[in-house]
Formats: C-alpha cells, sequence, structure tokens
C-alpha cells in the first residue's frame, strides 16, 4: 500500500485470498463462459457444492434435491445440512416441475438439479423448474459439470446458482482441484461472497492459473470427446453384450428431447447398461481394456471406465436398470482405437454369439 490510510481505503487488493490477477482473470472467463454476472472460486468441485448450499441455506430451510444428484453431494445433504438443522428430501429424476413444486413448502429455500444425472444421465426440463421455483421465490442450483458452461448455461435459464467442478473439463488433464458457482441474482452473489470470505474457501494461485489455462482450450477439446463419445457410444449400443446406452445426445435416450432443445452439443461421459452379467465379468471385462485406464475421474485427456453399482444410492426407488452399468469416460485418442479395445474386451461378458468369460 502507498500511505497508511490506503490500508483501509483502498479499492485494489489488500489481501492475497482469491484476489490476485490470476483468480479475477479466471473469474471474468468464468462469468463469460455461464454468461453470468458473478462468478466464486472454490477449491474443489465438491466444495463449490458445498459452499453454494452452505452459503444460501440456513437452519429451518428445506432443500429439495434430485435423486441421481452426485454421489458427495447426497452424503453432504443427508450428513452436514442435516445436522444443521436443514431438513433435505430427495425427487425421482423424472419429476415434472409441478411435481417437484408440490412438494415444496412455505420452507422449501432451494431446488438442487444435476442434469444429466450423475451415473444414470437422465435429463431434467430446467427452464420450466427454475420458472416454477422462481414464481414461489425458492432458489435452483444446478451440478453442471457435465455441461460444462458450454454446452448448457444454467443462469440463461433463470437458475439461481450453476455449479461446476472446474477439475473435469475446465481443467482437462486430470491434475487439479478446482470449482466454481455462477449467479445472476445479486443476493445470492453477496452470500457466496461473504461465505468465502468468512470461511477461508481460498484458492491457490498457481491452480487459479491452471483453471485459466484450461478455459483457453476447452471448446476445441469438448469438441472432440463429445465428438468421440457419440461415436464410441453408438457403437457400442449395437454390441450383443449391451442392453441400453445412457447417452441424452442419442436420439432413443428418453431425454434426448430436453438435451436438444437446451444443449448445444455433448460431453464425453455417458453410461452403458450391460445384459445381465455377473460381478466377476464385469470386472474381467475392466480388467481386459488396455487403453481405457480404470478410474473415476473424468473431463481429462485419457479415457476411463468403471462399474457403477457399487457406488449407486437411490432414495425413490430402484433405477430399473437390466443389468451391470458401467461408466465411460471418453478421452482424446482415436475414437477407433478405443472402440478397437472395447471390442477385444467385451468378449469377457455373456453374449449369444460366444465370449462366455471364460476366455
Ligand atoms: C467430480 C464431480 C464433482 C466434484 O468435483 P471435485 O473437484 O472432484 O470435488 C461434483 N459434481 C460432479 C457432477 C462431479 O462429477
Amino acid at each position: 500500500m502507498p500511505d497508511a490510510a490506503s490500508l483501509y481505503a483502498s479499492d485494489q487488493p489488500t489481501y492475497g485470498m482469491n484476489s490476485h490477477a490470476v483468480h479475477e482473470a479466471l473469474v471474468e472467463g468464468l462469468k463469460a463462459l455461464e454468461h453470468a454476472g458473478h462468478a466464486e472460486l472454490f477449491t474443489s468441485g465438491l466444495s463449490a457444492v458445498t459452499g453454494a448450499l452452505s452459503a444460501v441455506v440456513g437452519a429451518g430451510d428445506e432443500v429439495l434435491v434430485v435423486d441421481t444428484v452426485y454421489g458427495p453431494t447426497r452424503r453432504f445433504c443427508d450428513g452436514y445440512l442435516k445436522r444443521m438443522a436443514a431438513p433435505v428430501r430427495y425427487f425421482p429424476a423424472a419429476a415434472t416441475a409441478g411435481e417437484i413444486l408440490a412438494l415444496a413448502t412455505p420452507r422449501t429455500r432451494l431446488i438442487f438439479l444435476e442434469s444429466p444425472g450423475s451415473q444414470t444421465f437422465e435429463m431434467q426440463d430446467v427452464p420450466a423448474i427454475a420458472a416454477a421455483a422462481k414464481a414461489r421465490g425458492i432458489l435452483t442450483a444446478v451440478d453442471n459439470t457435465w455441461a460444462s458452461g458450454l454446452l448448457f448455461r444454467p443462469v440463461e435459464h433463470g437458475v439461481s446458482l450453476s455449479i461446476q467442478a472446474l477439475t473435469k473439463y475446465v481443467c482437462g488433464h486430470s491434475d487439479v482441484f478446482l470449482g466454481s458457482v455462477a449467479t445472476n441474482d445479486p443476493d445470492v452473489a453477496r452470500q457466496l461472497t461473504a461465505f468465502v470470505r468468512d470461511t477461508g474457501a481460498s484458492v491457490s494461485p498457481d491452480d487459479a492459473f491452471q483453471g485459466l489455462r484450461g478455459l483457453r482450450t476447452l471448446e476445441v477439446r469438448l469438441k472432440r470427446h463429445g465428438e468421440s463419445g457419440l461415436e464410441v457410444a453408438e457403437w457400442l449400443a449395437g454390441q450383443p453384450q449391451v442392453a441400453r446406452v445412457l447417452h441424452p445426445a442419442l436420439p432413443g435416450d428418453p431425454g434426448h428431447g430436453i438435451w436438444k432443445r437446451d444443449f448445444t452439443g455433448a460431453a464425453g461421459l455417458f453410461g452403458a447398461v450391460l445384459k445381465p452379467a455377473p460381478r466377476a465379468a464385469v470386472e474381467a471385462f475392466l480388467n481386459r481394456l488396455q487403453l481405457f485406464g480404470l478410474g473415476f475421474s473424468w473431463g481429462g485427456y485419457e479415457s476411463l471406465a468403471i462399474h457403477c453399482d457399487p457406488q449407486i444410492r437411490r432414495s425413490c426407488g430402484p433405477s430399473h436398470l437390466e443389468g451391470p452399468l458401467i461408466r465411460l469416460n471418453i478421452g482424446l485418442e482415436d475414437p477407433q482405437d478405443l472402440i478397437a479395445d472395447l471390442r477385444q474386451a467385451l468378449d469377457a461378458l455373456p453374449s449369444p454369439f460366444g465370449g462366455d468369460g471364460s476366455r
């Protein structure tokens, strides 16, 4: 500071927390990405989710959460939020705006959405839900990590808080944890800023730099992830060991209409329901993959696969899957190489045309 008076009166940053030039540049980039007037940085995607919830929800405020929400978000809602005396109820991903709002009470503060849903990729009519919630004075939040701000802009559709794990597509290399919350609601913006200040949710300048660097190539990477993902998804849907591919950009998907109306493209993450097979055969399939790594992250340059059944939690009834569920993150490799890798690994699964897991 140039002089003592400036210590308390300057409009320049006076302390490093989230106020370096690199933080400001990343925030400006995210505002442009999400078409939002305000964005706040968090140390991970999960801290953006929990920060958004903590910033706007108080004791006694009820939260309605989509049943297909990201698992750790559910854990926070069922643990911390409930302990802080904020009741949480779940509704099915297929619920309409009217059905969701019929659950609301005068104490309902926030409706938390995720579209497509975690693991099972159901689409929700976010604009209709946001409009109906707004009419009742209820906030809406969307975990927008799949669309990464580029393929869908929740705040343009009336959503109060758009949350992203920048860890995934924005950073893009599976080596940085970073999150963001964007909003056009000035009251929410004030609450988010106060939450970050009061809790010290400070992002390291090096991580912010990685986020900024990722933004510069997000569009070309995401286009490639999306196109390769669809190519692999379409191929997989035709395989005898596969019952169904869960990908909203596939024309036969139940969420395809909403995806086509609201989204400008596809990401590279989707699910595949296999024909019934023992757990050992599913694990053998995964173990045979050469090009795909086995790992939980996604949005990065390298393709990854997991089986989902051990981690799926649903409150509103079973998800009616015909067999085991796998999830694929399609990276930046040649999609034909990925298809060849899947083709040889699928031999580990039972099939009407041979391949019984014994090889
Ligand atoms: C990974 C992920 C998060 C959390 O991001 P982290 O940076 O790993 O904490 C939140 N939401 C969704 C949908 C995710 O896939």
